[in-house]
């Protein structure tokens, strides 16, 4: 054993079947400070985002709240699809509402409209101050605006808006600059500025949480339009060309085909089509282990790969259908291979089960991790909080679990042999995290101090590390695991719940 530990080449070409825990990363030199190091990284071959953190497509982890924190953090969240097309195009719609620079497709309503319409915008985008124009469109006179301080003591939610509207208006020409809107706002202390062409017609609109938005989050993920950046989940389902069709209308930055087995001929047939007909879409493939695997998909045309094959912490893909591979071997071997033959990113997903999960990803030369049961149970994953043992909880579980299919309604089982549905899921619960604004900002500063560790200032340098040889690893025996966690105390409390030791 050197003394200076192994290269990765050696540490993972001379052995099989290594887990994160399996391994450690050794200190490197530090010359610089933690605000001298960048997280930036591609999530695709075109999708750069300032974060290196996904959120998965999963019905107990990403609908509009968590993708609209993960993109505000600087990171991305990938809506799932155990849903109709038009639900998943909801979740999609108000993502990318959520926060514009200009809103330049502002829902409106018109002066005869009641309360009640206001409530169901509410209701389905999450936001209700609402520009009243003549007609009830985009680009006509507007009238008035409507906003909560109108109308939450309404009783009467029939009434119609022309009657509790606000018609004494500031206003803004359309033309005017994005610094020059947010002077306006935070000026004038309204909630919203309309812009509004010489004629007086409504053409876009500025809204002060966004303004607040854009100071509290710099590192958020967005177009250049100012929208925030959303992928959503695909299956290799025929009748998915309508939901993709949706999709793109709704204005998705990226599909992830969602697969245990992404070396199959659906979707190799579907990413060739999604590449023909939207080639400026960019598609992560997967979920992928091998080197062959890779090498399909990226020949089909895929912008970045998933990587994991019965690592997530609801899976019992390996032991039920003994198919799959240990995540450390995995992201390894595929990123290796993945970054040689046509340099794309891949996507660690599944099994980041500890904070320190992060940075072992990132060592093997992911440029990003895809997460599930670490970002389940905060306040914004979706479903209702509950006690189970005196603990608060919330439900967690695998898309491929009797529960996740039914819900599905049998979408993914398509012949009489699919009959008999075989799960490779479990559904249990995680305890409550709380917001996950404060915890992707706990994982992000425990990575920024691990490349410091490591002597790196970007994900980057960590990467050519990799491969140049200069970052190091050693194997950790069973009992080396065991010293290197909190050992030989009577009780403890954990600095941040649950994540330690990834329950
Ligand atoms: P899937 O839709 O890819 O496959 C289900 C079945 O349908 C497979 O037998 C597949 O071959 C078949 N199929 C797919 N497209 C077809 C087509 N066009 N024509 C005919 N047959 C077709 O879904 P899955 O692999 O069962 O995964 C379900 C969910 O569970 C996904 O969300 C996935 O991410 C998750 N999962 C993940 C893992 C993992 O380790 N990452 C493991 C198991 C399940
Ligand atoms: P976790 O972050 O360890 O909880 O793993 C999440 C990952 O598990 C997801 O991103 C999927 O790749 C995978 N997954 C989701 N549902 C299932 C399932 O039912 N069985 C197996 N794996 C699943």
């Amino acid at each position: 054993m050197s003394p200076n530990g192994l290269d990765a080449k050696t540490f993972f070409e001379c052995q099989g079947g290594i887990t994160y825990n399996d391994f450690i990363l050794l200190p490197g030199h530090i010359d610089f400070s933690l605000d001298e190091i960048a997280l930036e990284t591609n999530l695709t071959r075109n999708i750069k985002i300032k974060r290196p953190v996904v959120s998965t497509p999963m019905d107990t982890v990403t609908e509009s709240k968590m993708a609209i924190s993960m993109a505000m953090l600087g990171g991305i969240g990938i809506i799932h699809y155990n849903n109709t097309v038009e639900e998943q195009v909801k979740e999609v719609r108000r993502v990318k509402r959520f926060e514009n620079g200009f809103i330049t497709e502002p829902v409106v309503l018109g002066p005869n409209n009641t309360i009640k319409d206001v409530d169901n915008l509410k209701e389905m985008y999450g936001f209700s101050g609402i520009p009243i124009t003549e007609d009830g469109t985009l680009n006509t006179k507007l009238v008035g605006i409507v906003t909560k301080r109108d109308i939450d003591f309404e009783r009467d939610r029939t009434k119609k808006l022309k009657e509790v509207m606000t018609t004494q208006l500031v206003t803004a020409p359309a033309r005017i600059s994005l610094a020059e809107g947010n002077k306006i706002l935070k000026e004038s202390k309204k909630g919203k500025l309309p812009l509004i062409d010489k004629n007086g017609r409504l053409v876009s609109l500025m809204s002060r949480t966004d303004l607040l938005k854009n100071e509290d989050f710099p590192c958020a993920s967005k177009n250049k339009d100012k929208q925030l950046l959303v992928g959503a989940a695909l299956s290799t389902r025929e009748e998915d060309k309508e939901r993709l069709a949706e999709l793109v209308k709704a204005g998705v930055d990226v599909i992830v085909i969602d697969s245990s087995q992404g070396d199959s001929i659906f979707q190799i047939n579907t990413i060739k089509y999604i590449k023909k007909k939207y080639p400026h879409l960019d598609v992560i493939g997967g979920n992928v282990v091998t080197a062959n695997q890779c090498k399909s998909l990226i020949d089909a045309g895929v912008d970045a790969l998933r990587i994991g094959m019965g690592s997530g912490s609801i899976c019992i893909t390996q032991d039920t259908l003994a198919v799959g591979r240990s995540q450390g071997s995995a992201v390894y071997h595929t990123a290796k291979f993945s970054k040689e033959y046509a340099n794309i990113p891949v996507v660690a997903d599944g099994g980041i089960s500890h904070i320190g999960h992060i940075v072992k990803a990132l060592s093997l030369g992911a440029s990003t991790v895809m997460m599930g049961g670490l970002l389940a149970g905060t306040s914004e994953s979706p479903g209702e909080y509950f006690y189970e043992g005196g603990v608060r909880v919330k439900k967690y579980r695998g898309m491929a679990s009797h529960e996740a299919m039914e819900k599905g309604g049998g979408k993914r089982y398509l012949s009489s042999e699919d009959r008999i549905k075989v799960a490779q899921g479990v559904t249990g619960t995680v305890v409550d995290k709380g917001s996950v604004t404060h915890l992707v900002q706990y994982l992000m500063q425990s990575l920024l101090h691990s490349l410091q560790e490591l002597g790196y200032r970007s994900i980057q340098e960590l990467c050519n590390g990799l491969y140049d040889g200069t970052l190091r690893f050693e194997a950790r025996s069973q009992s080396a695991q065991i010293e290197g966690s909190v050992h030989n105390l009577y009780s403890f409390k954990e600095p941040h719940l649950g994540l330690l030791r990834g329950r």
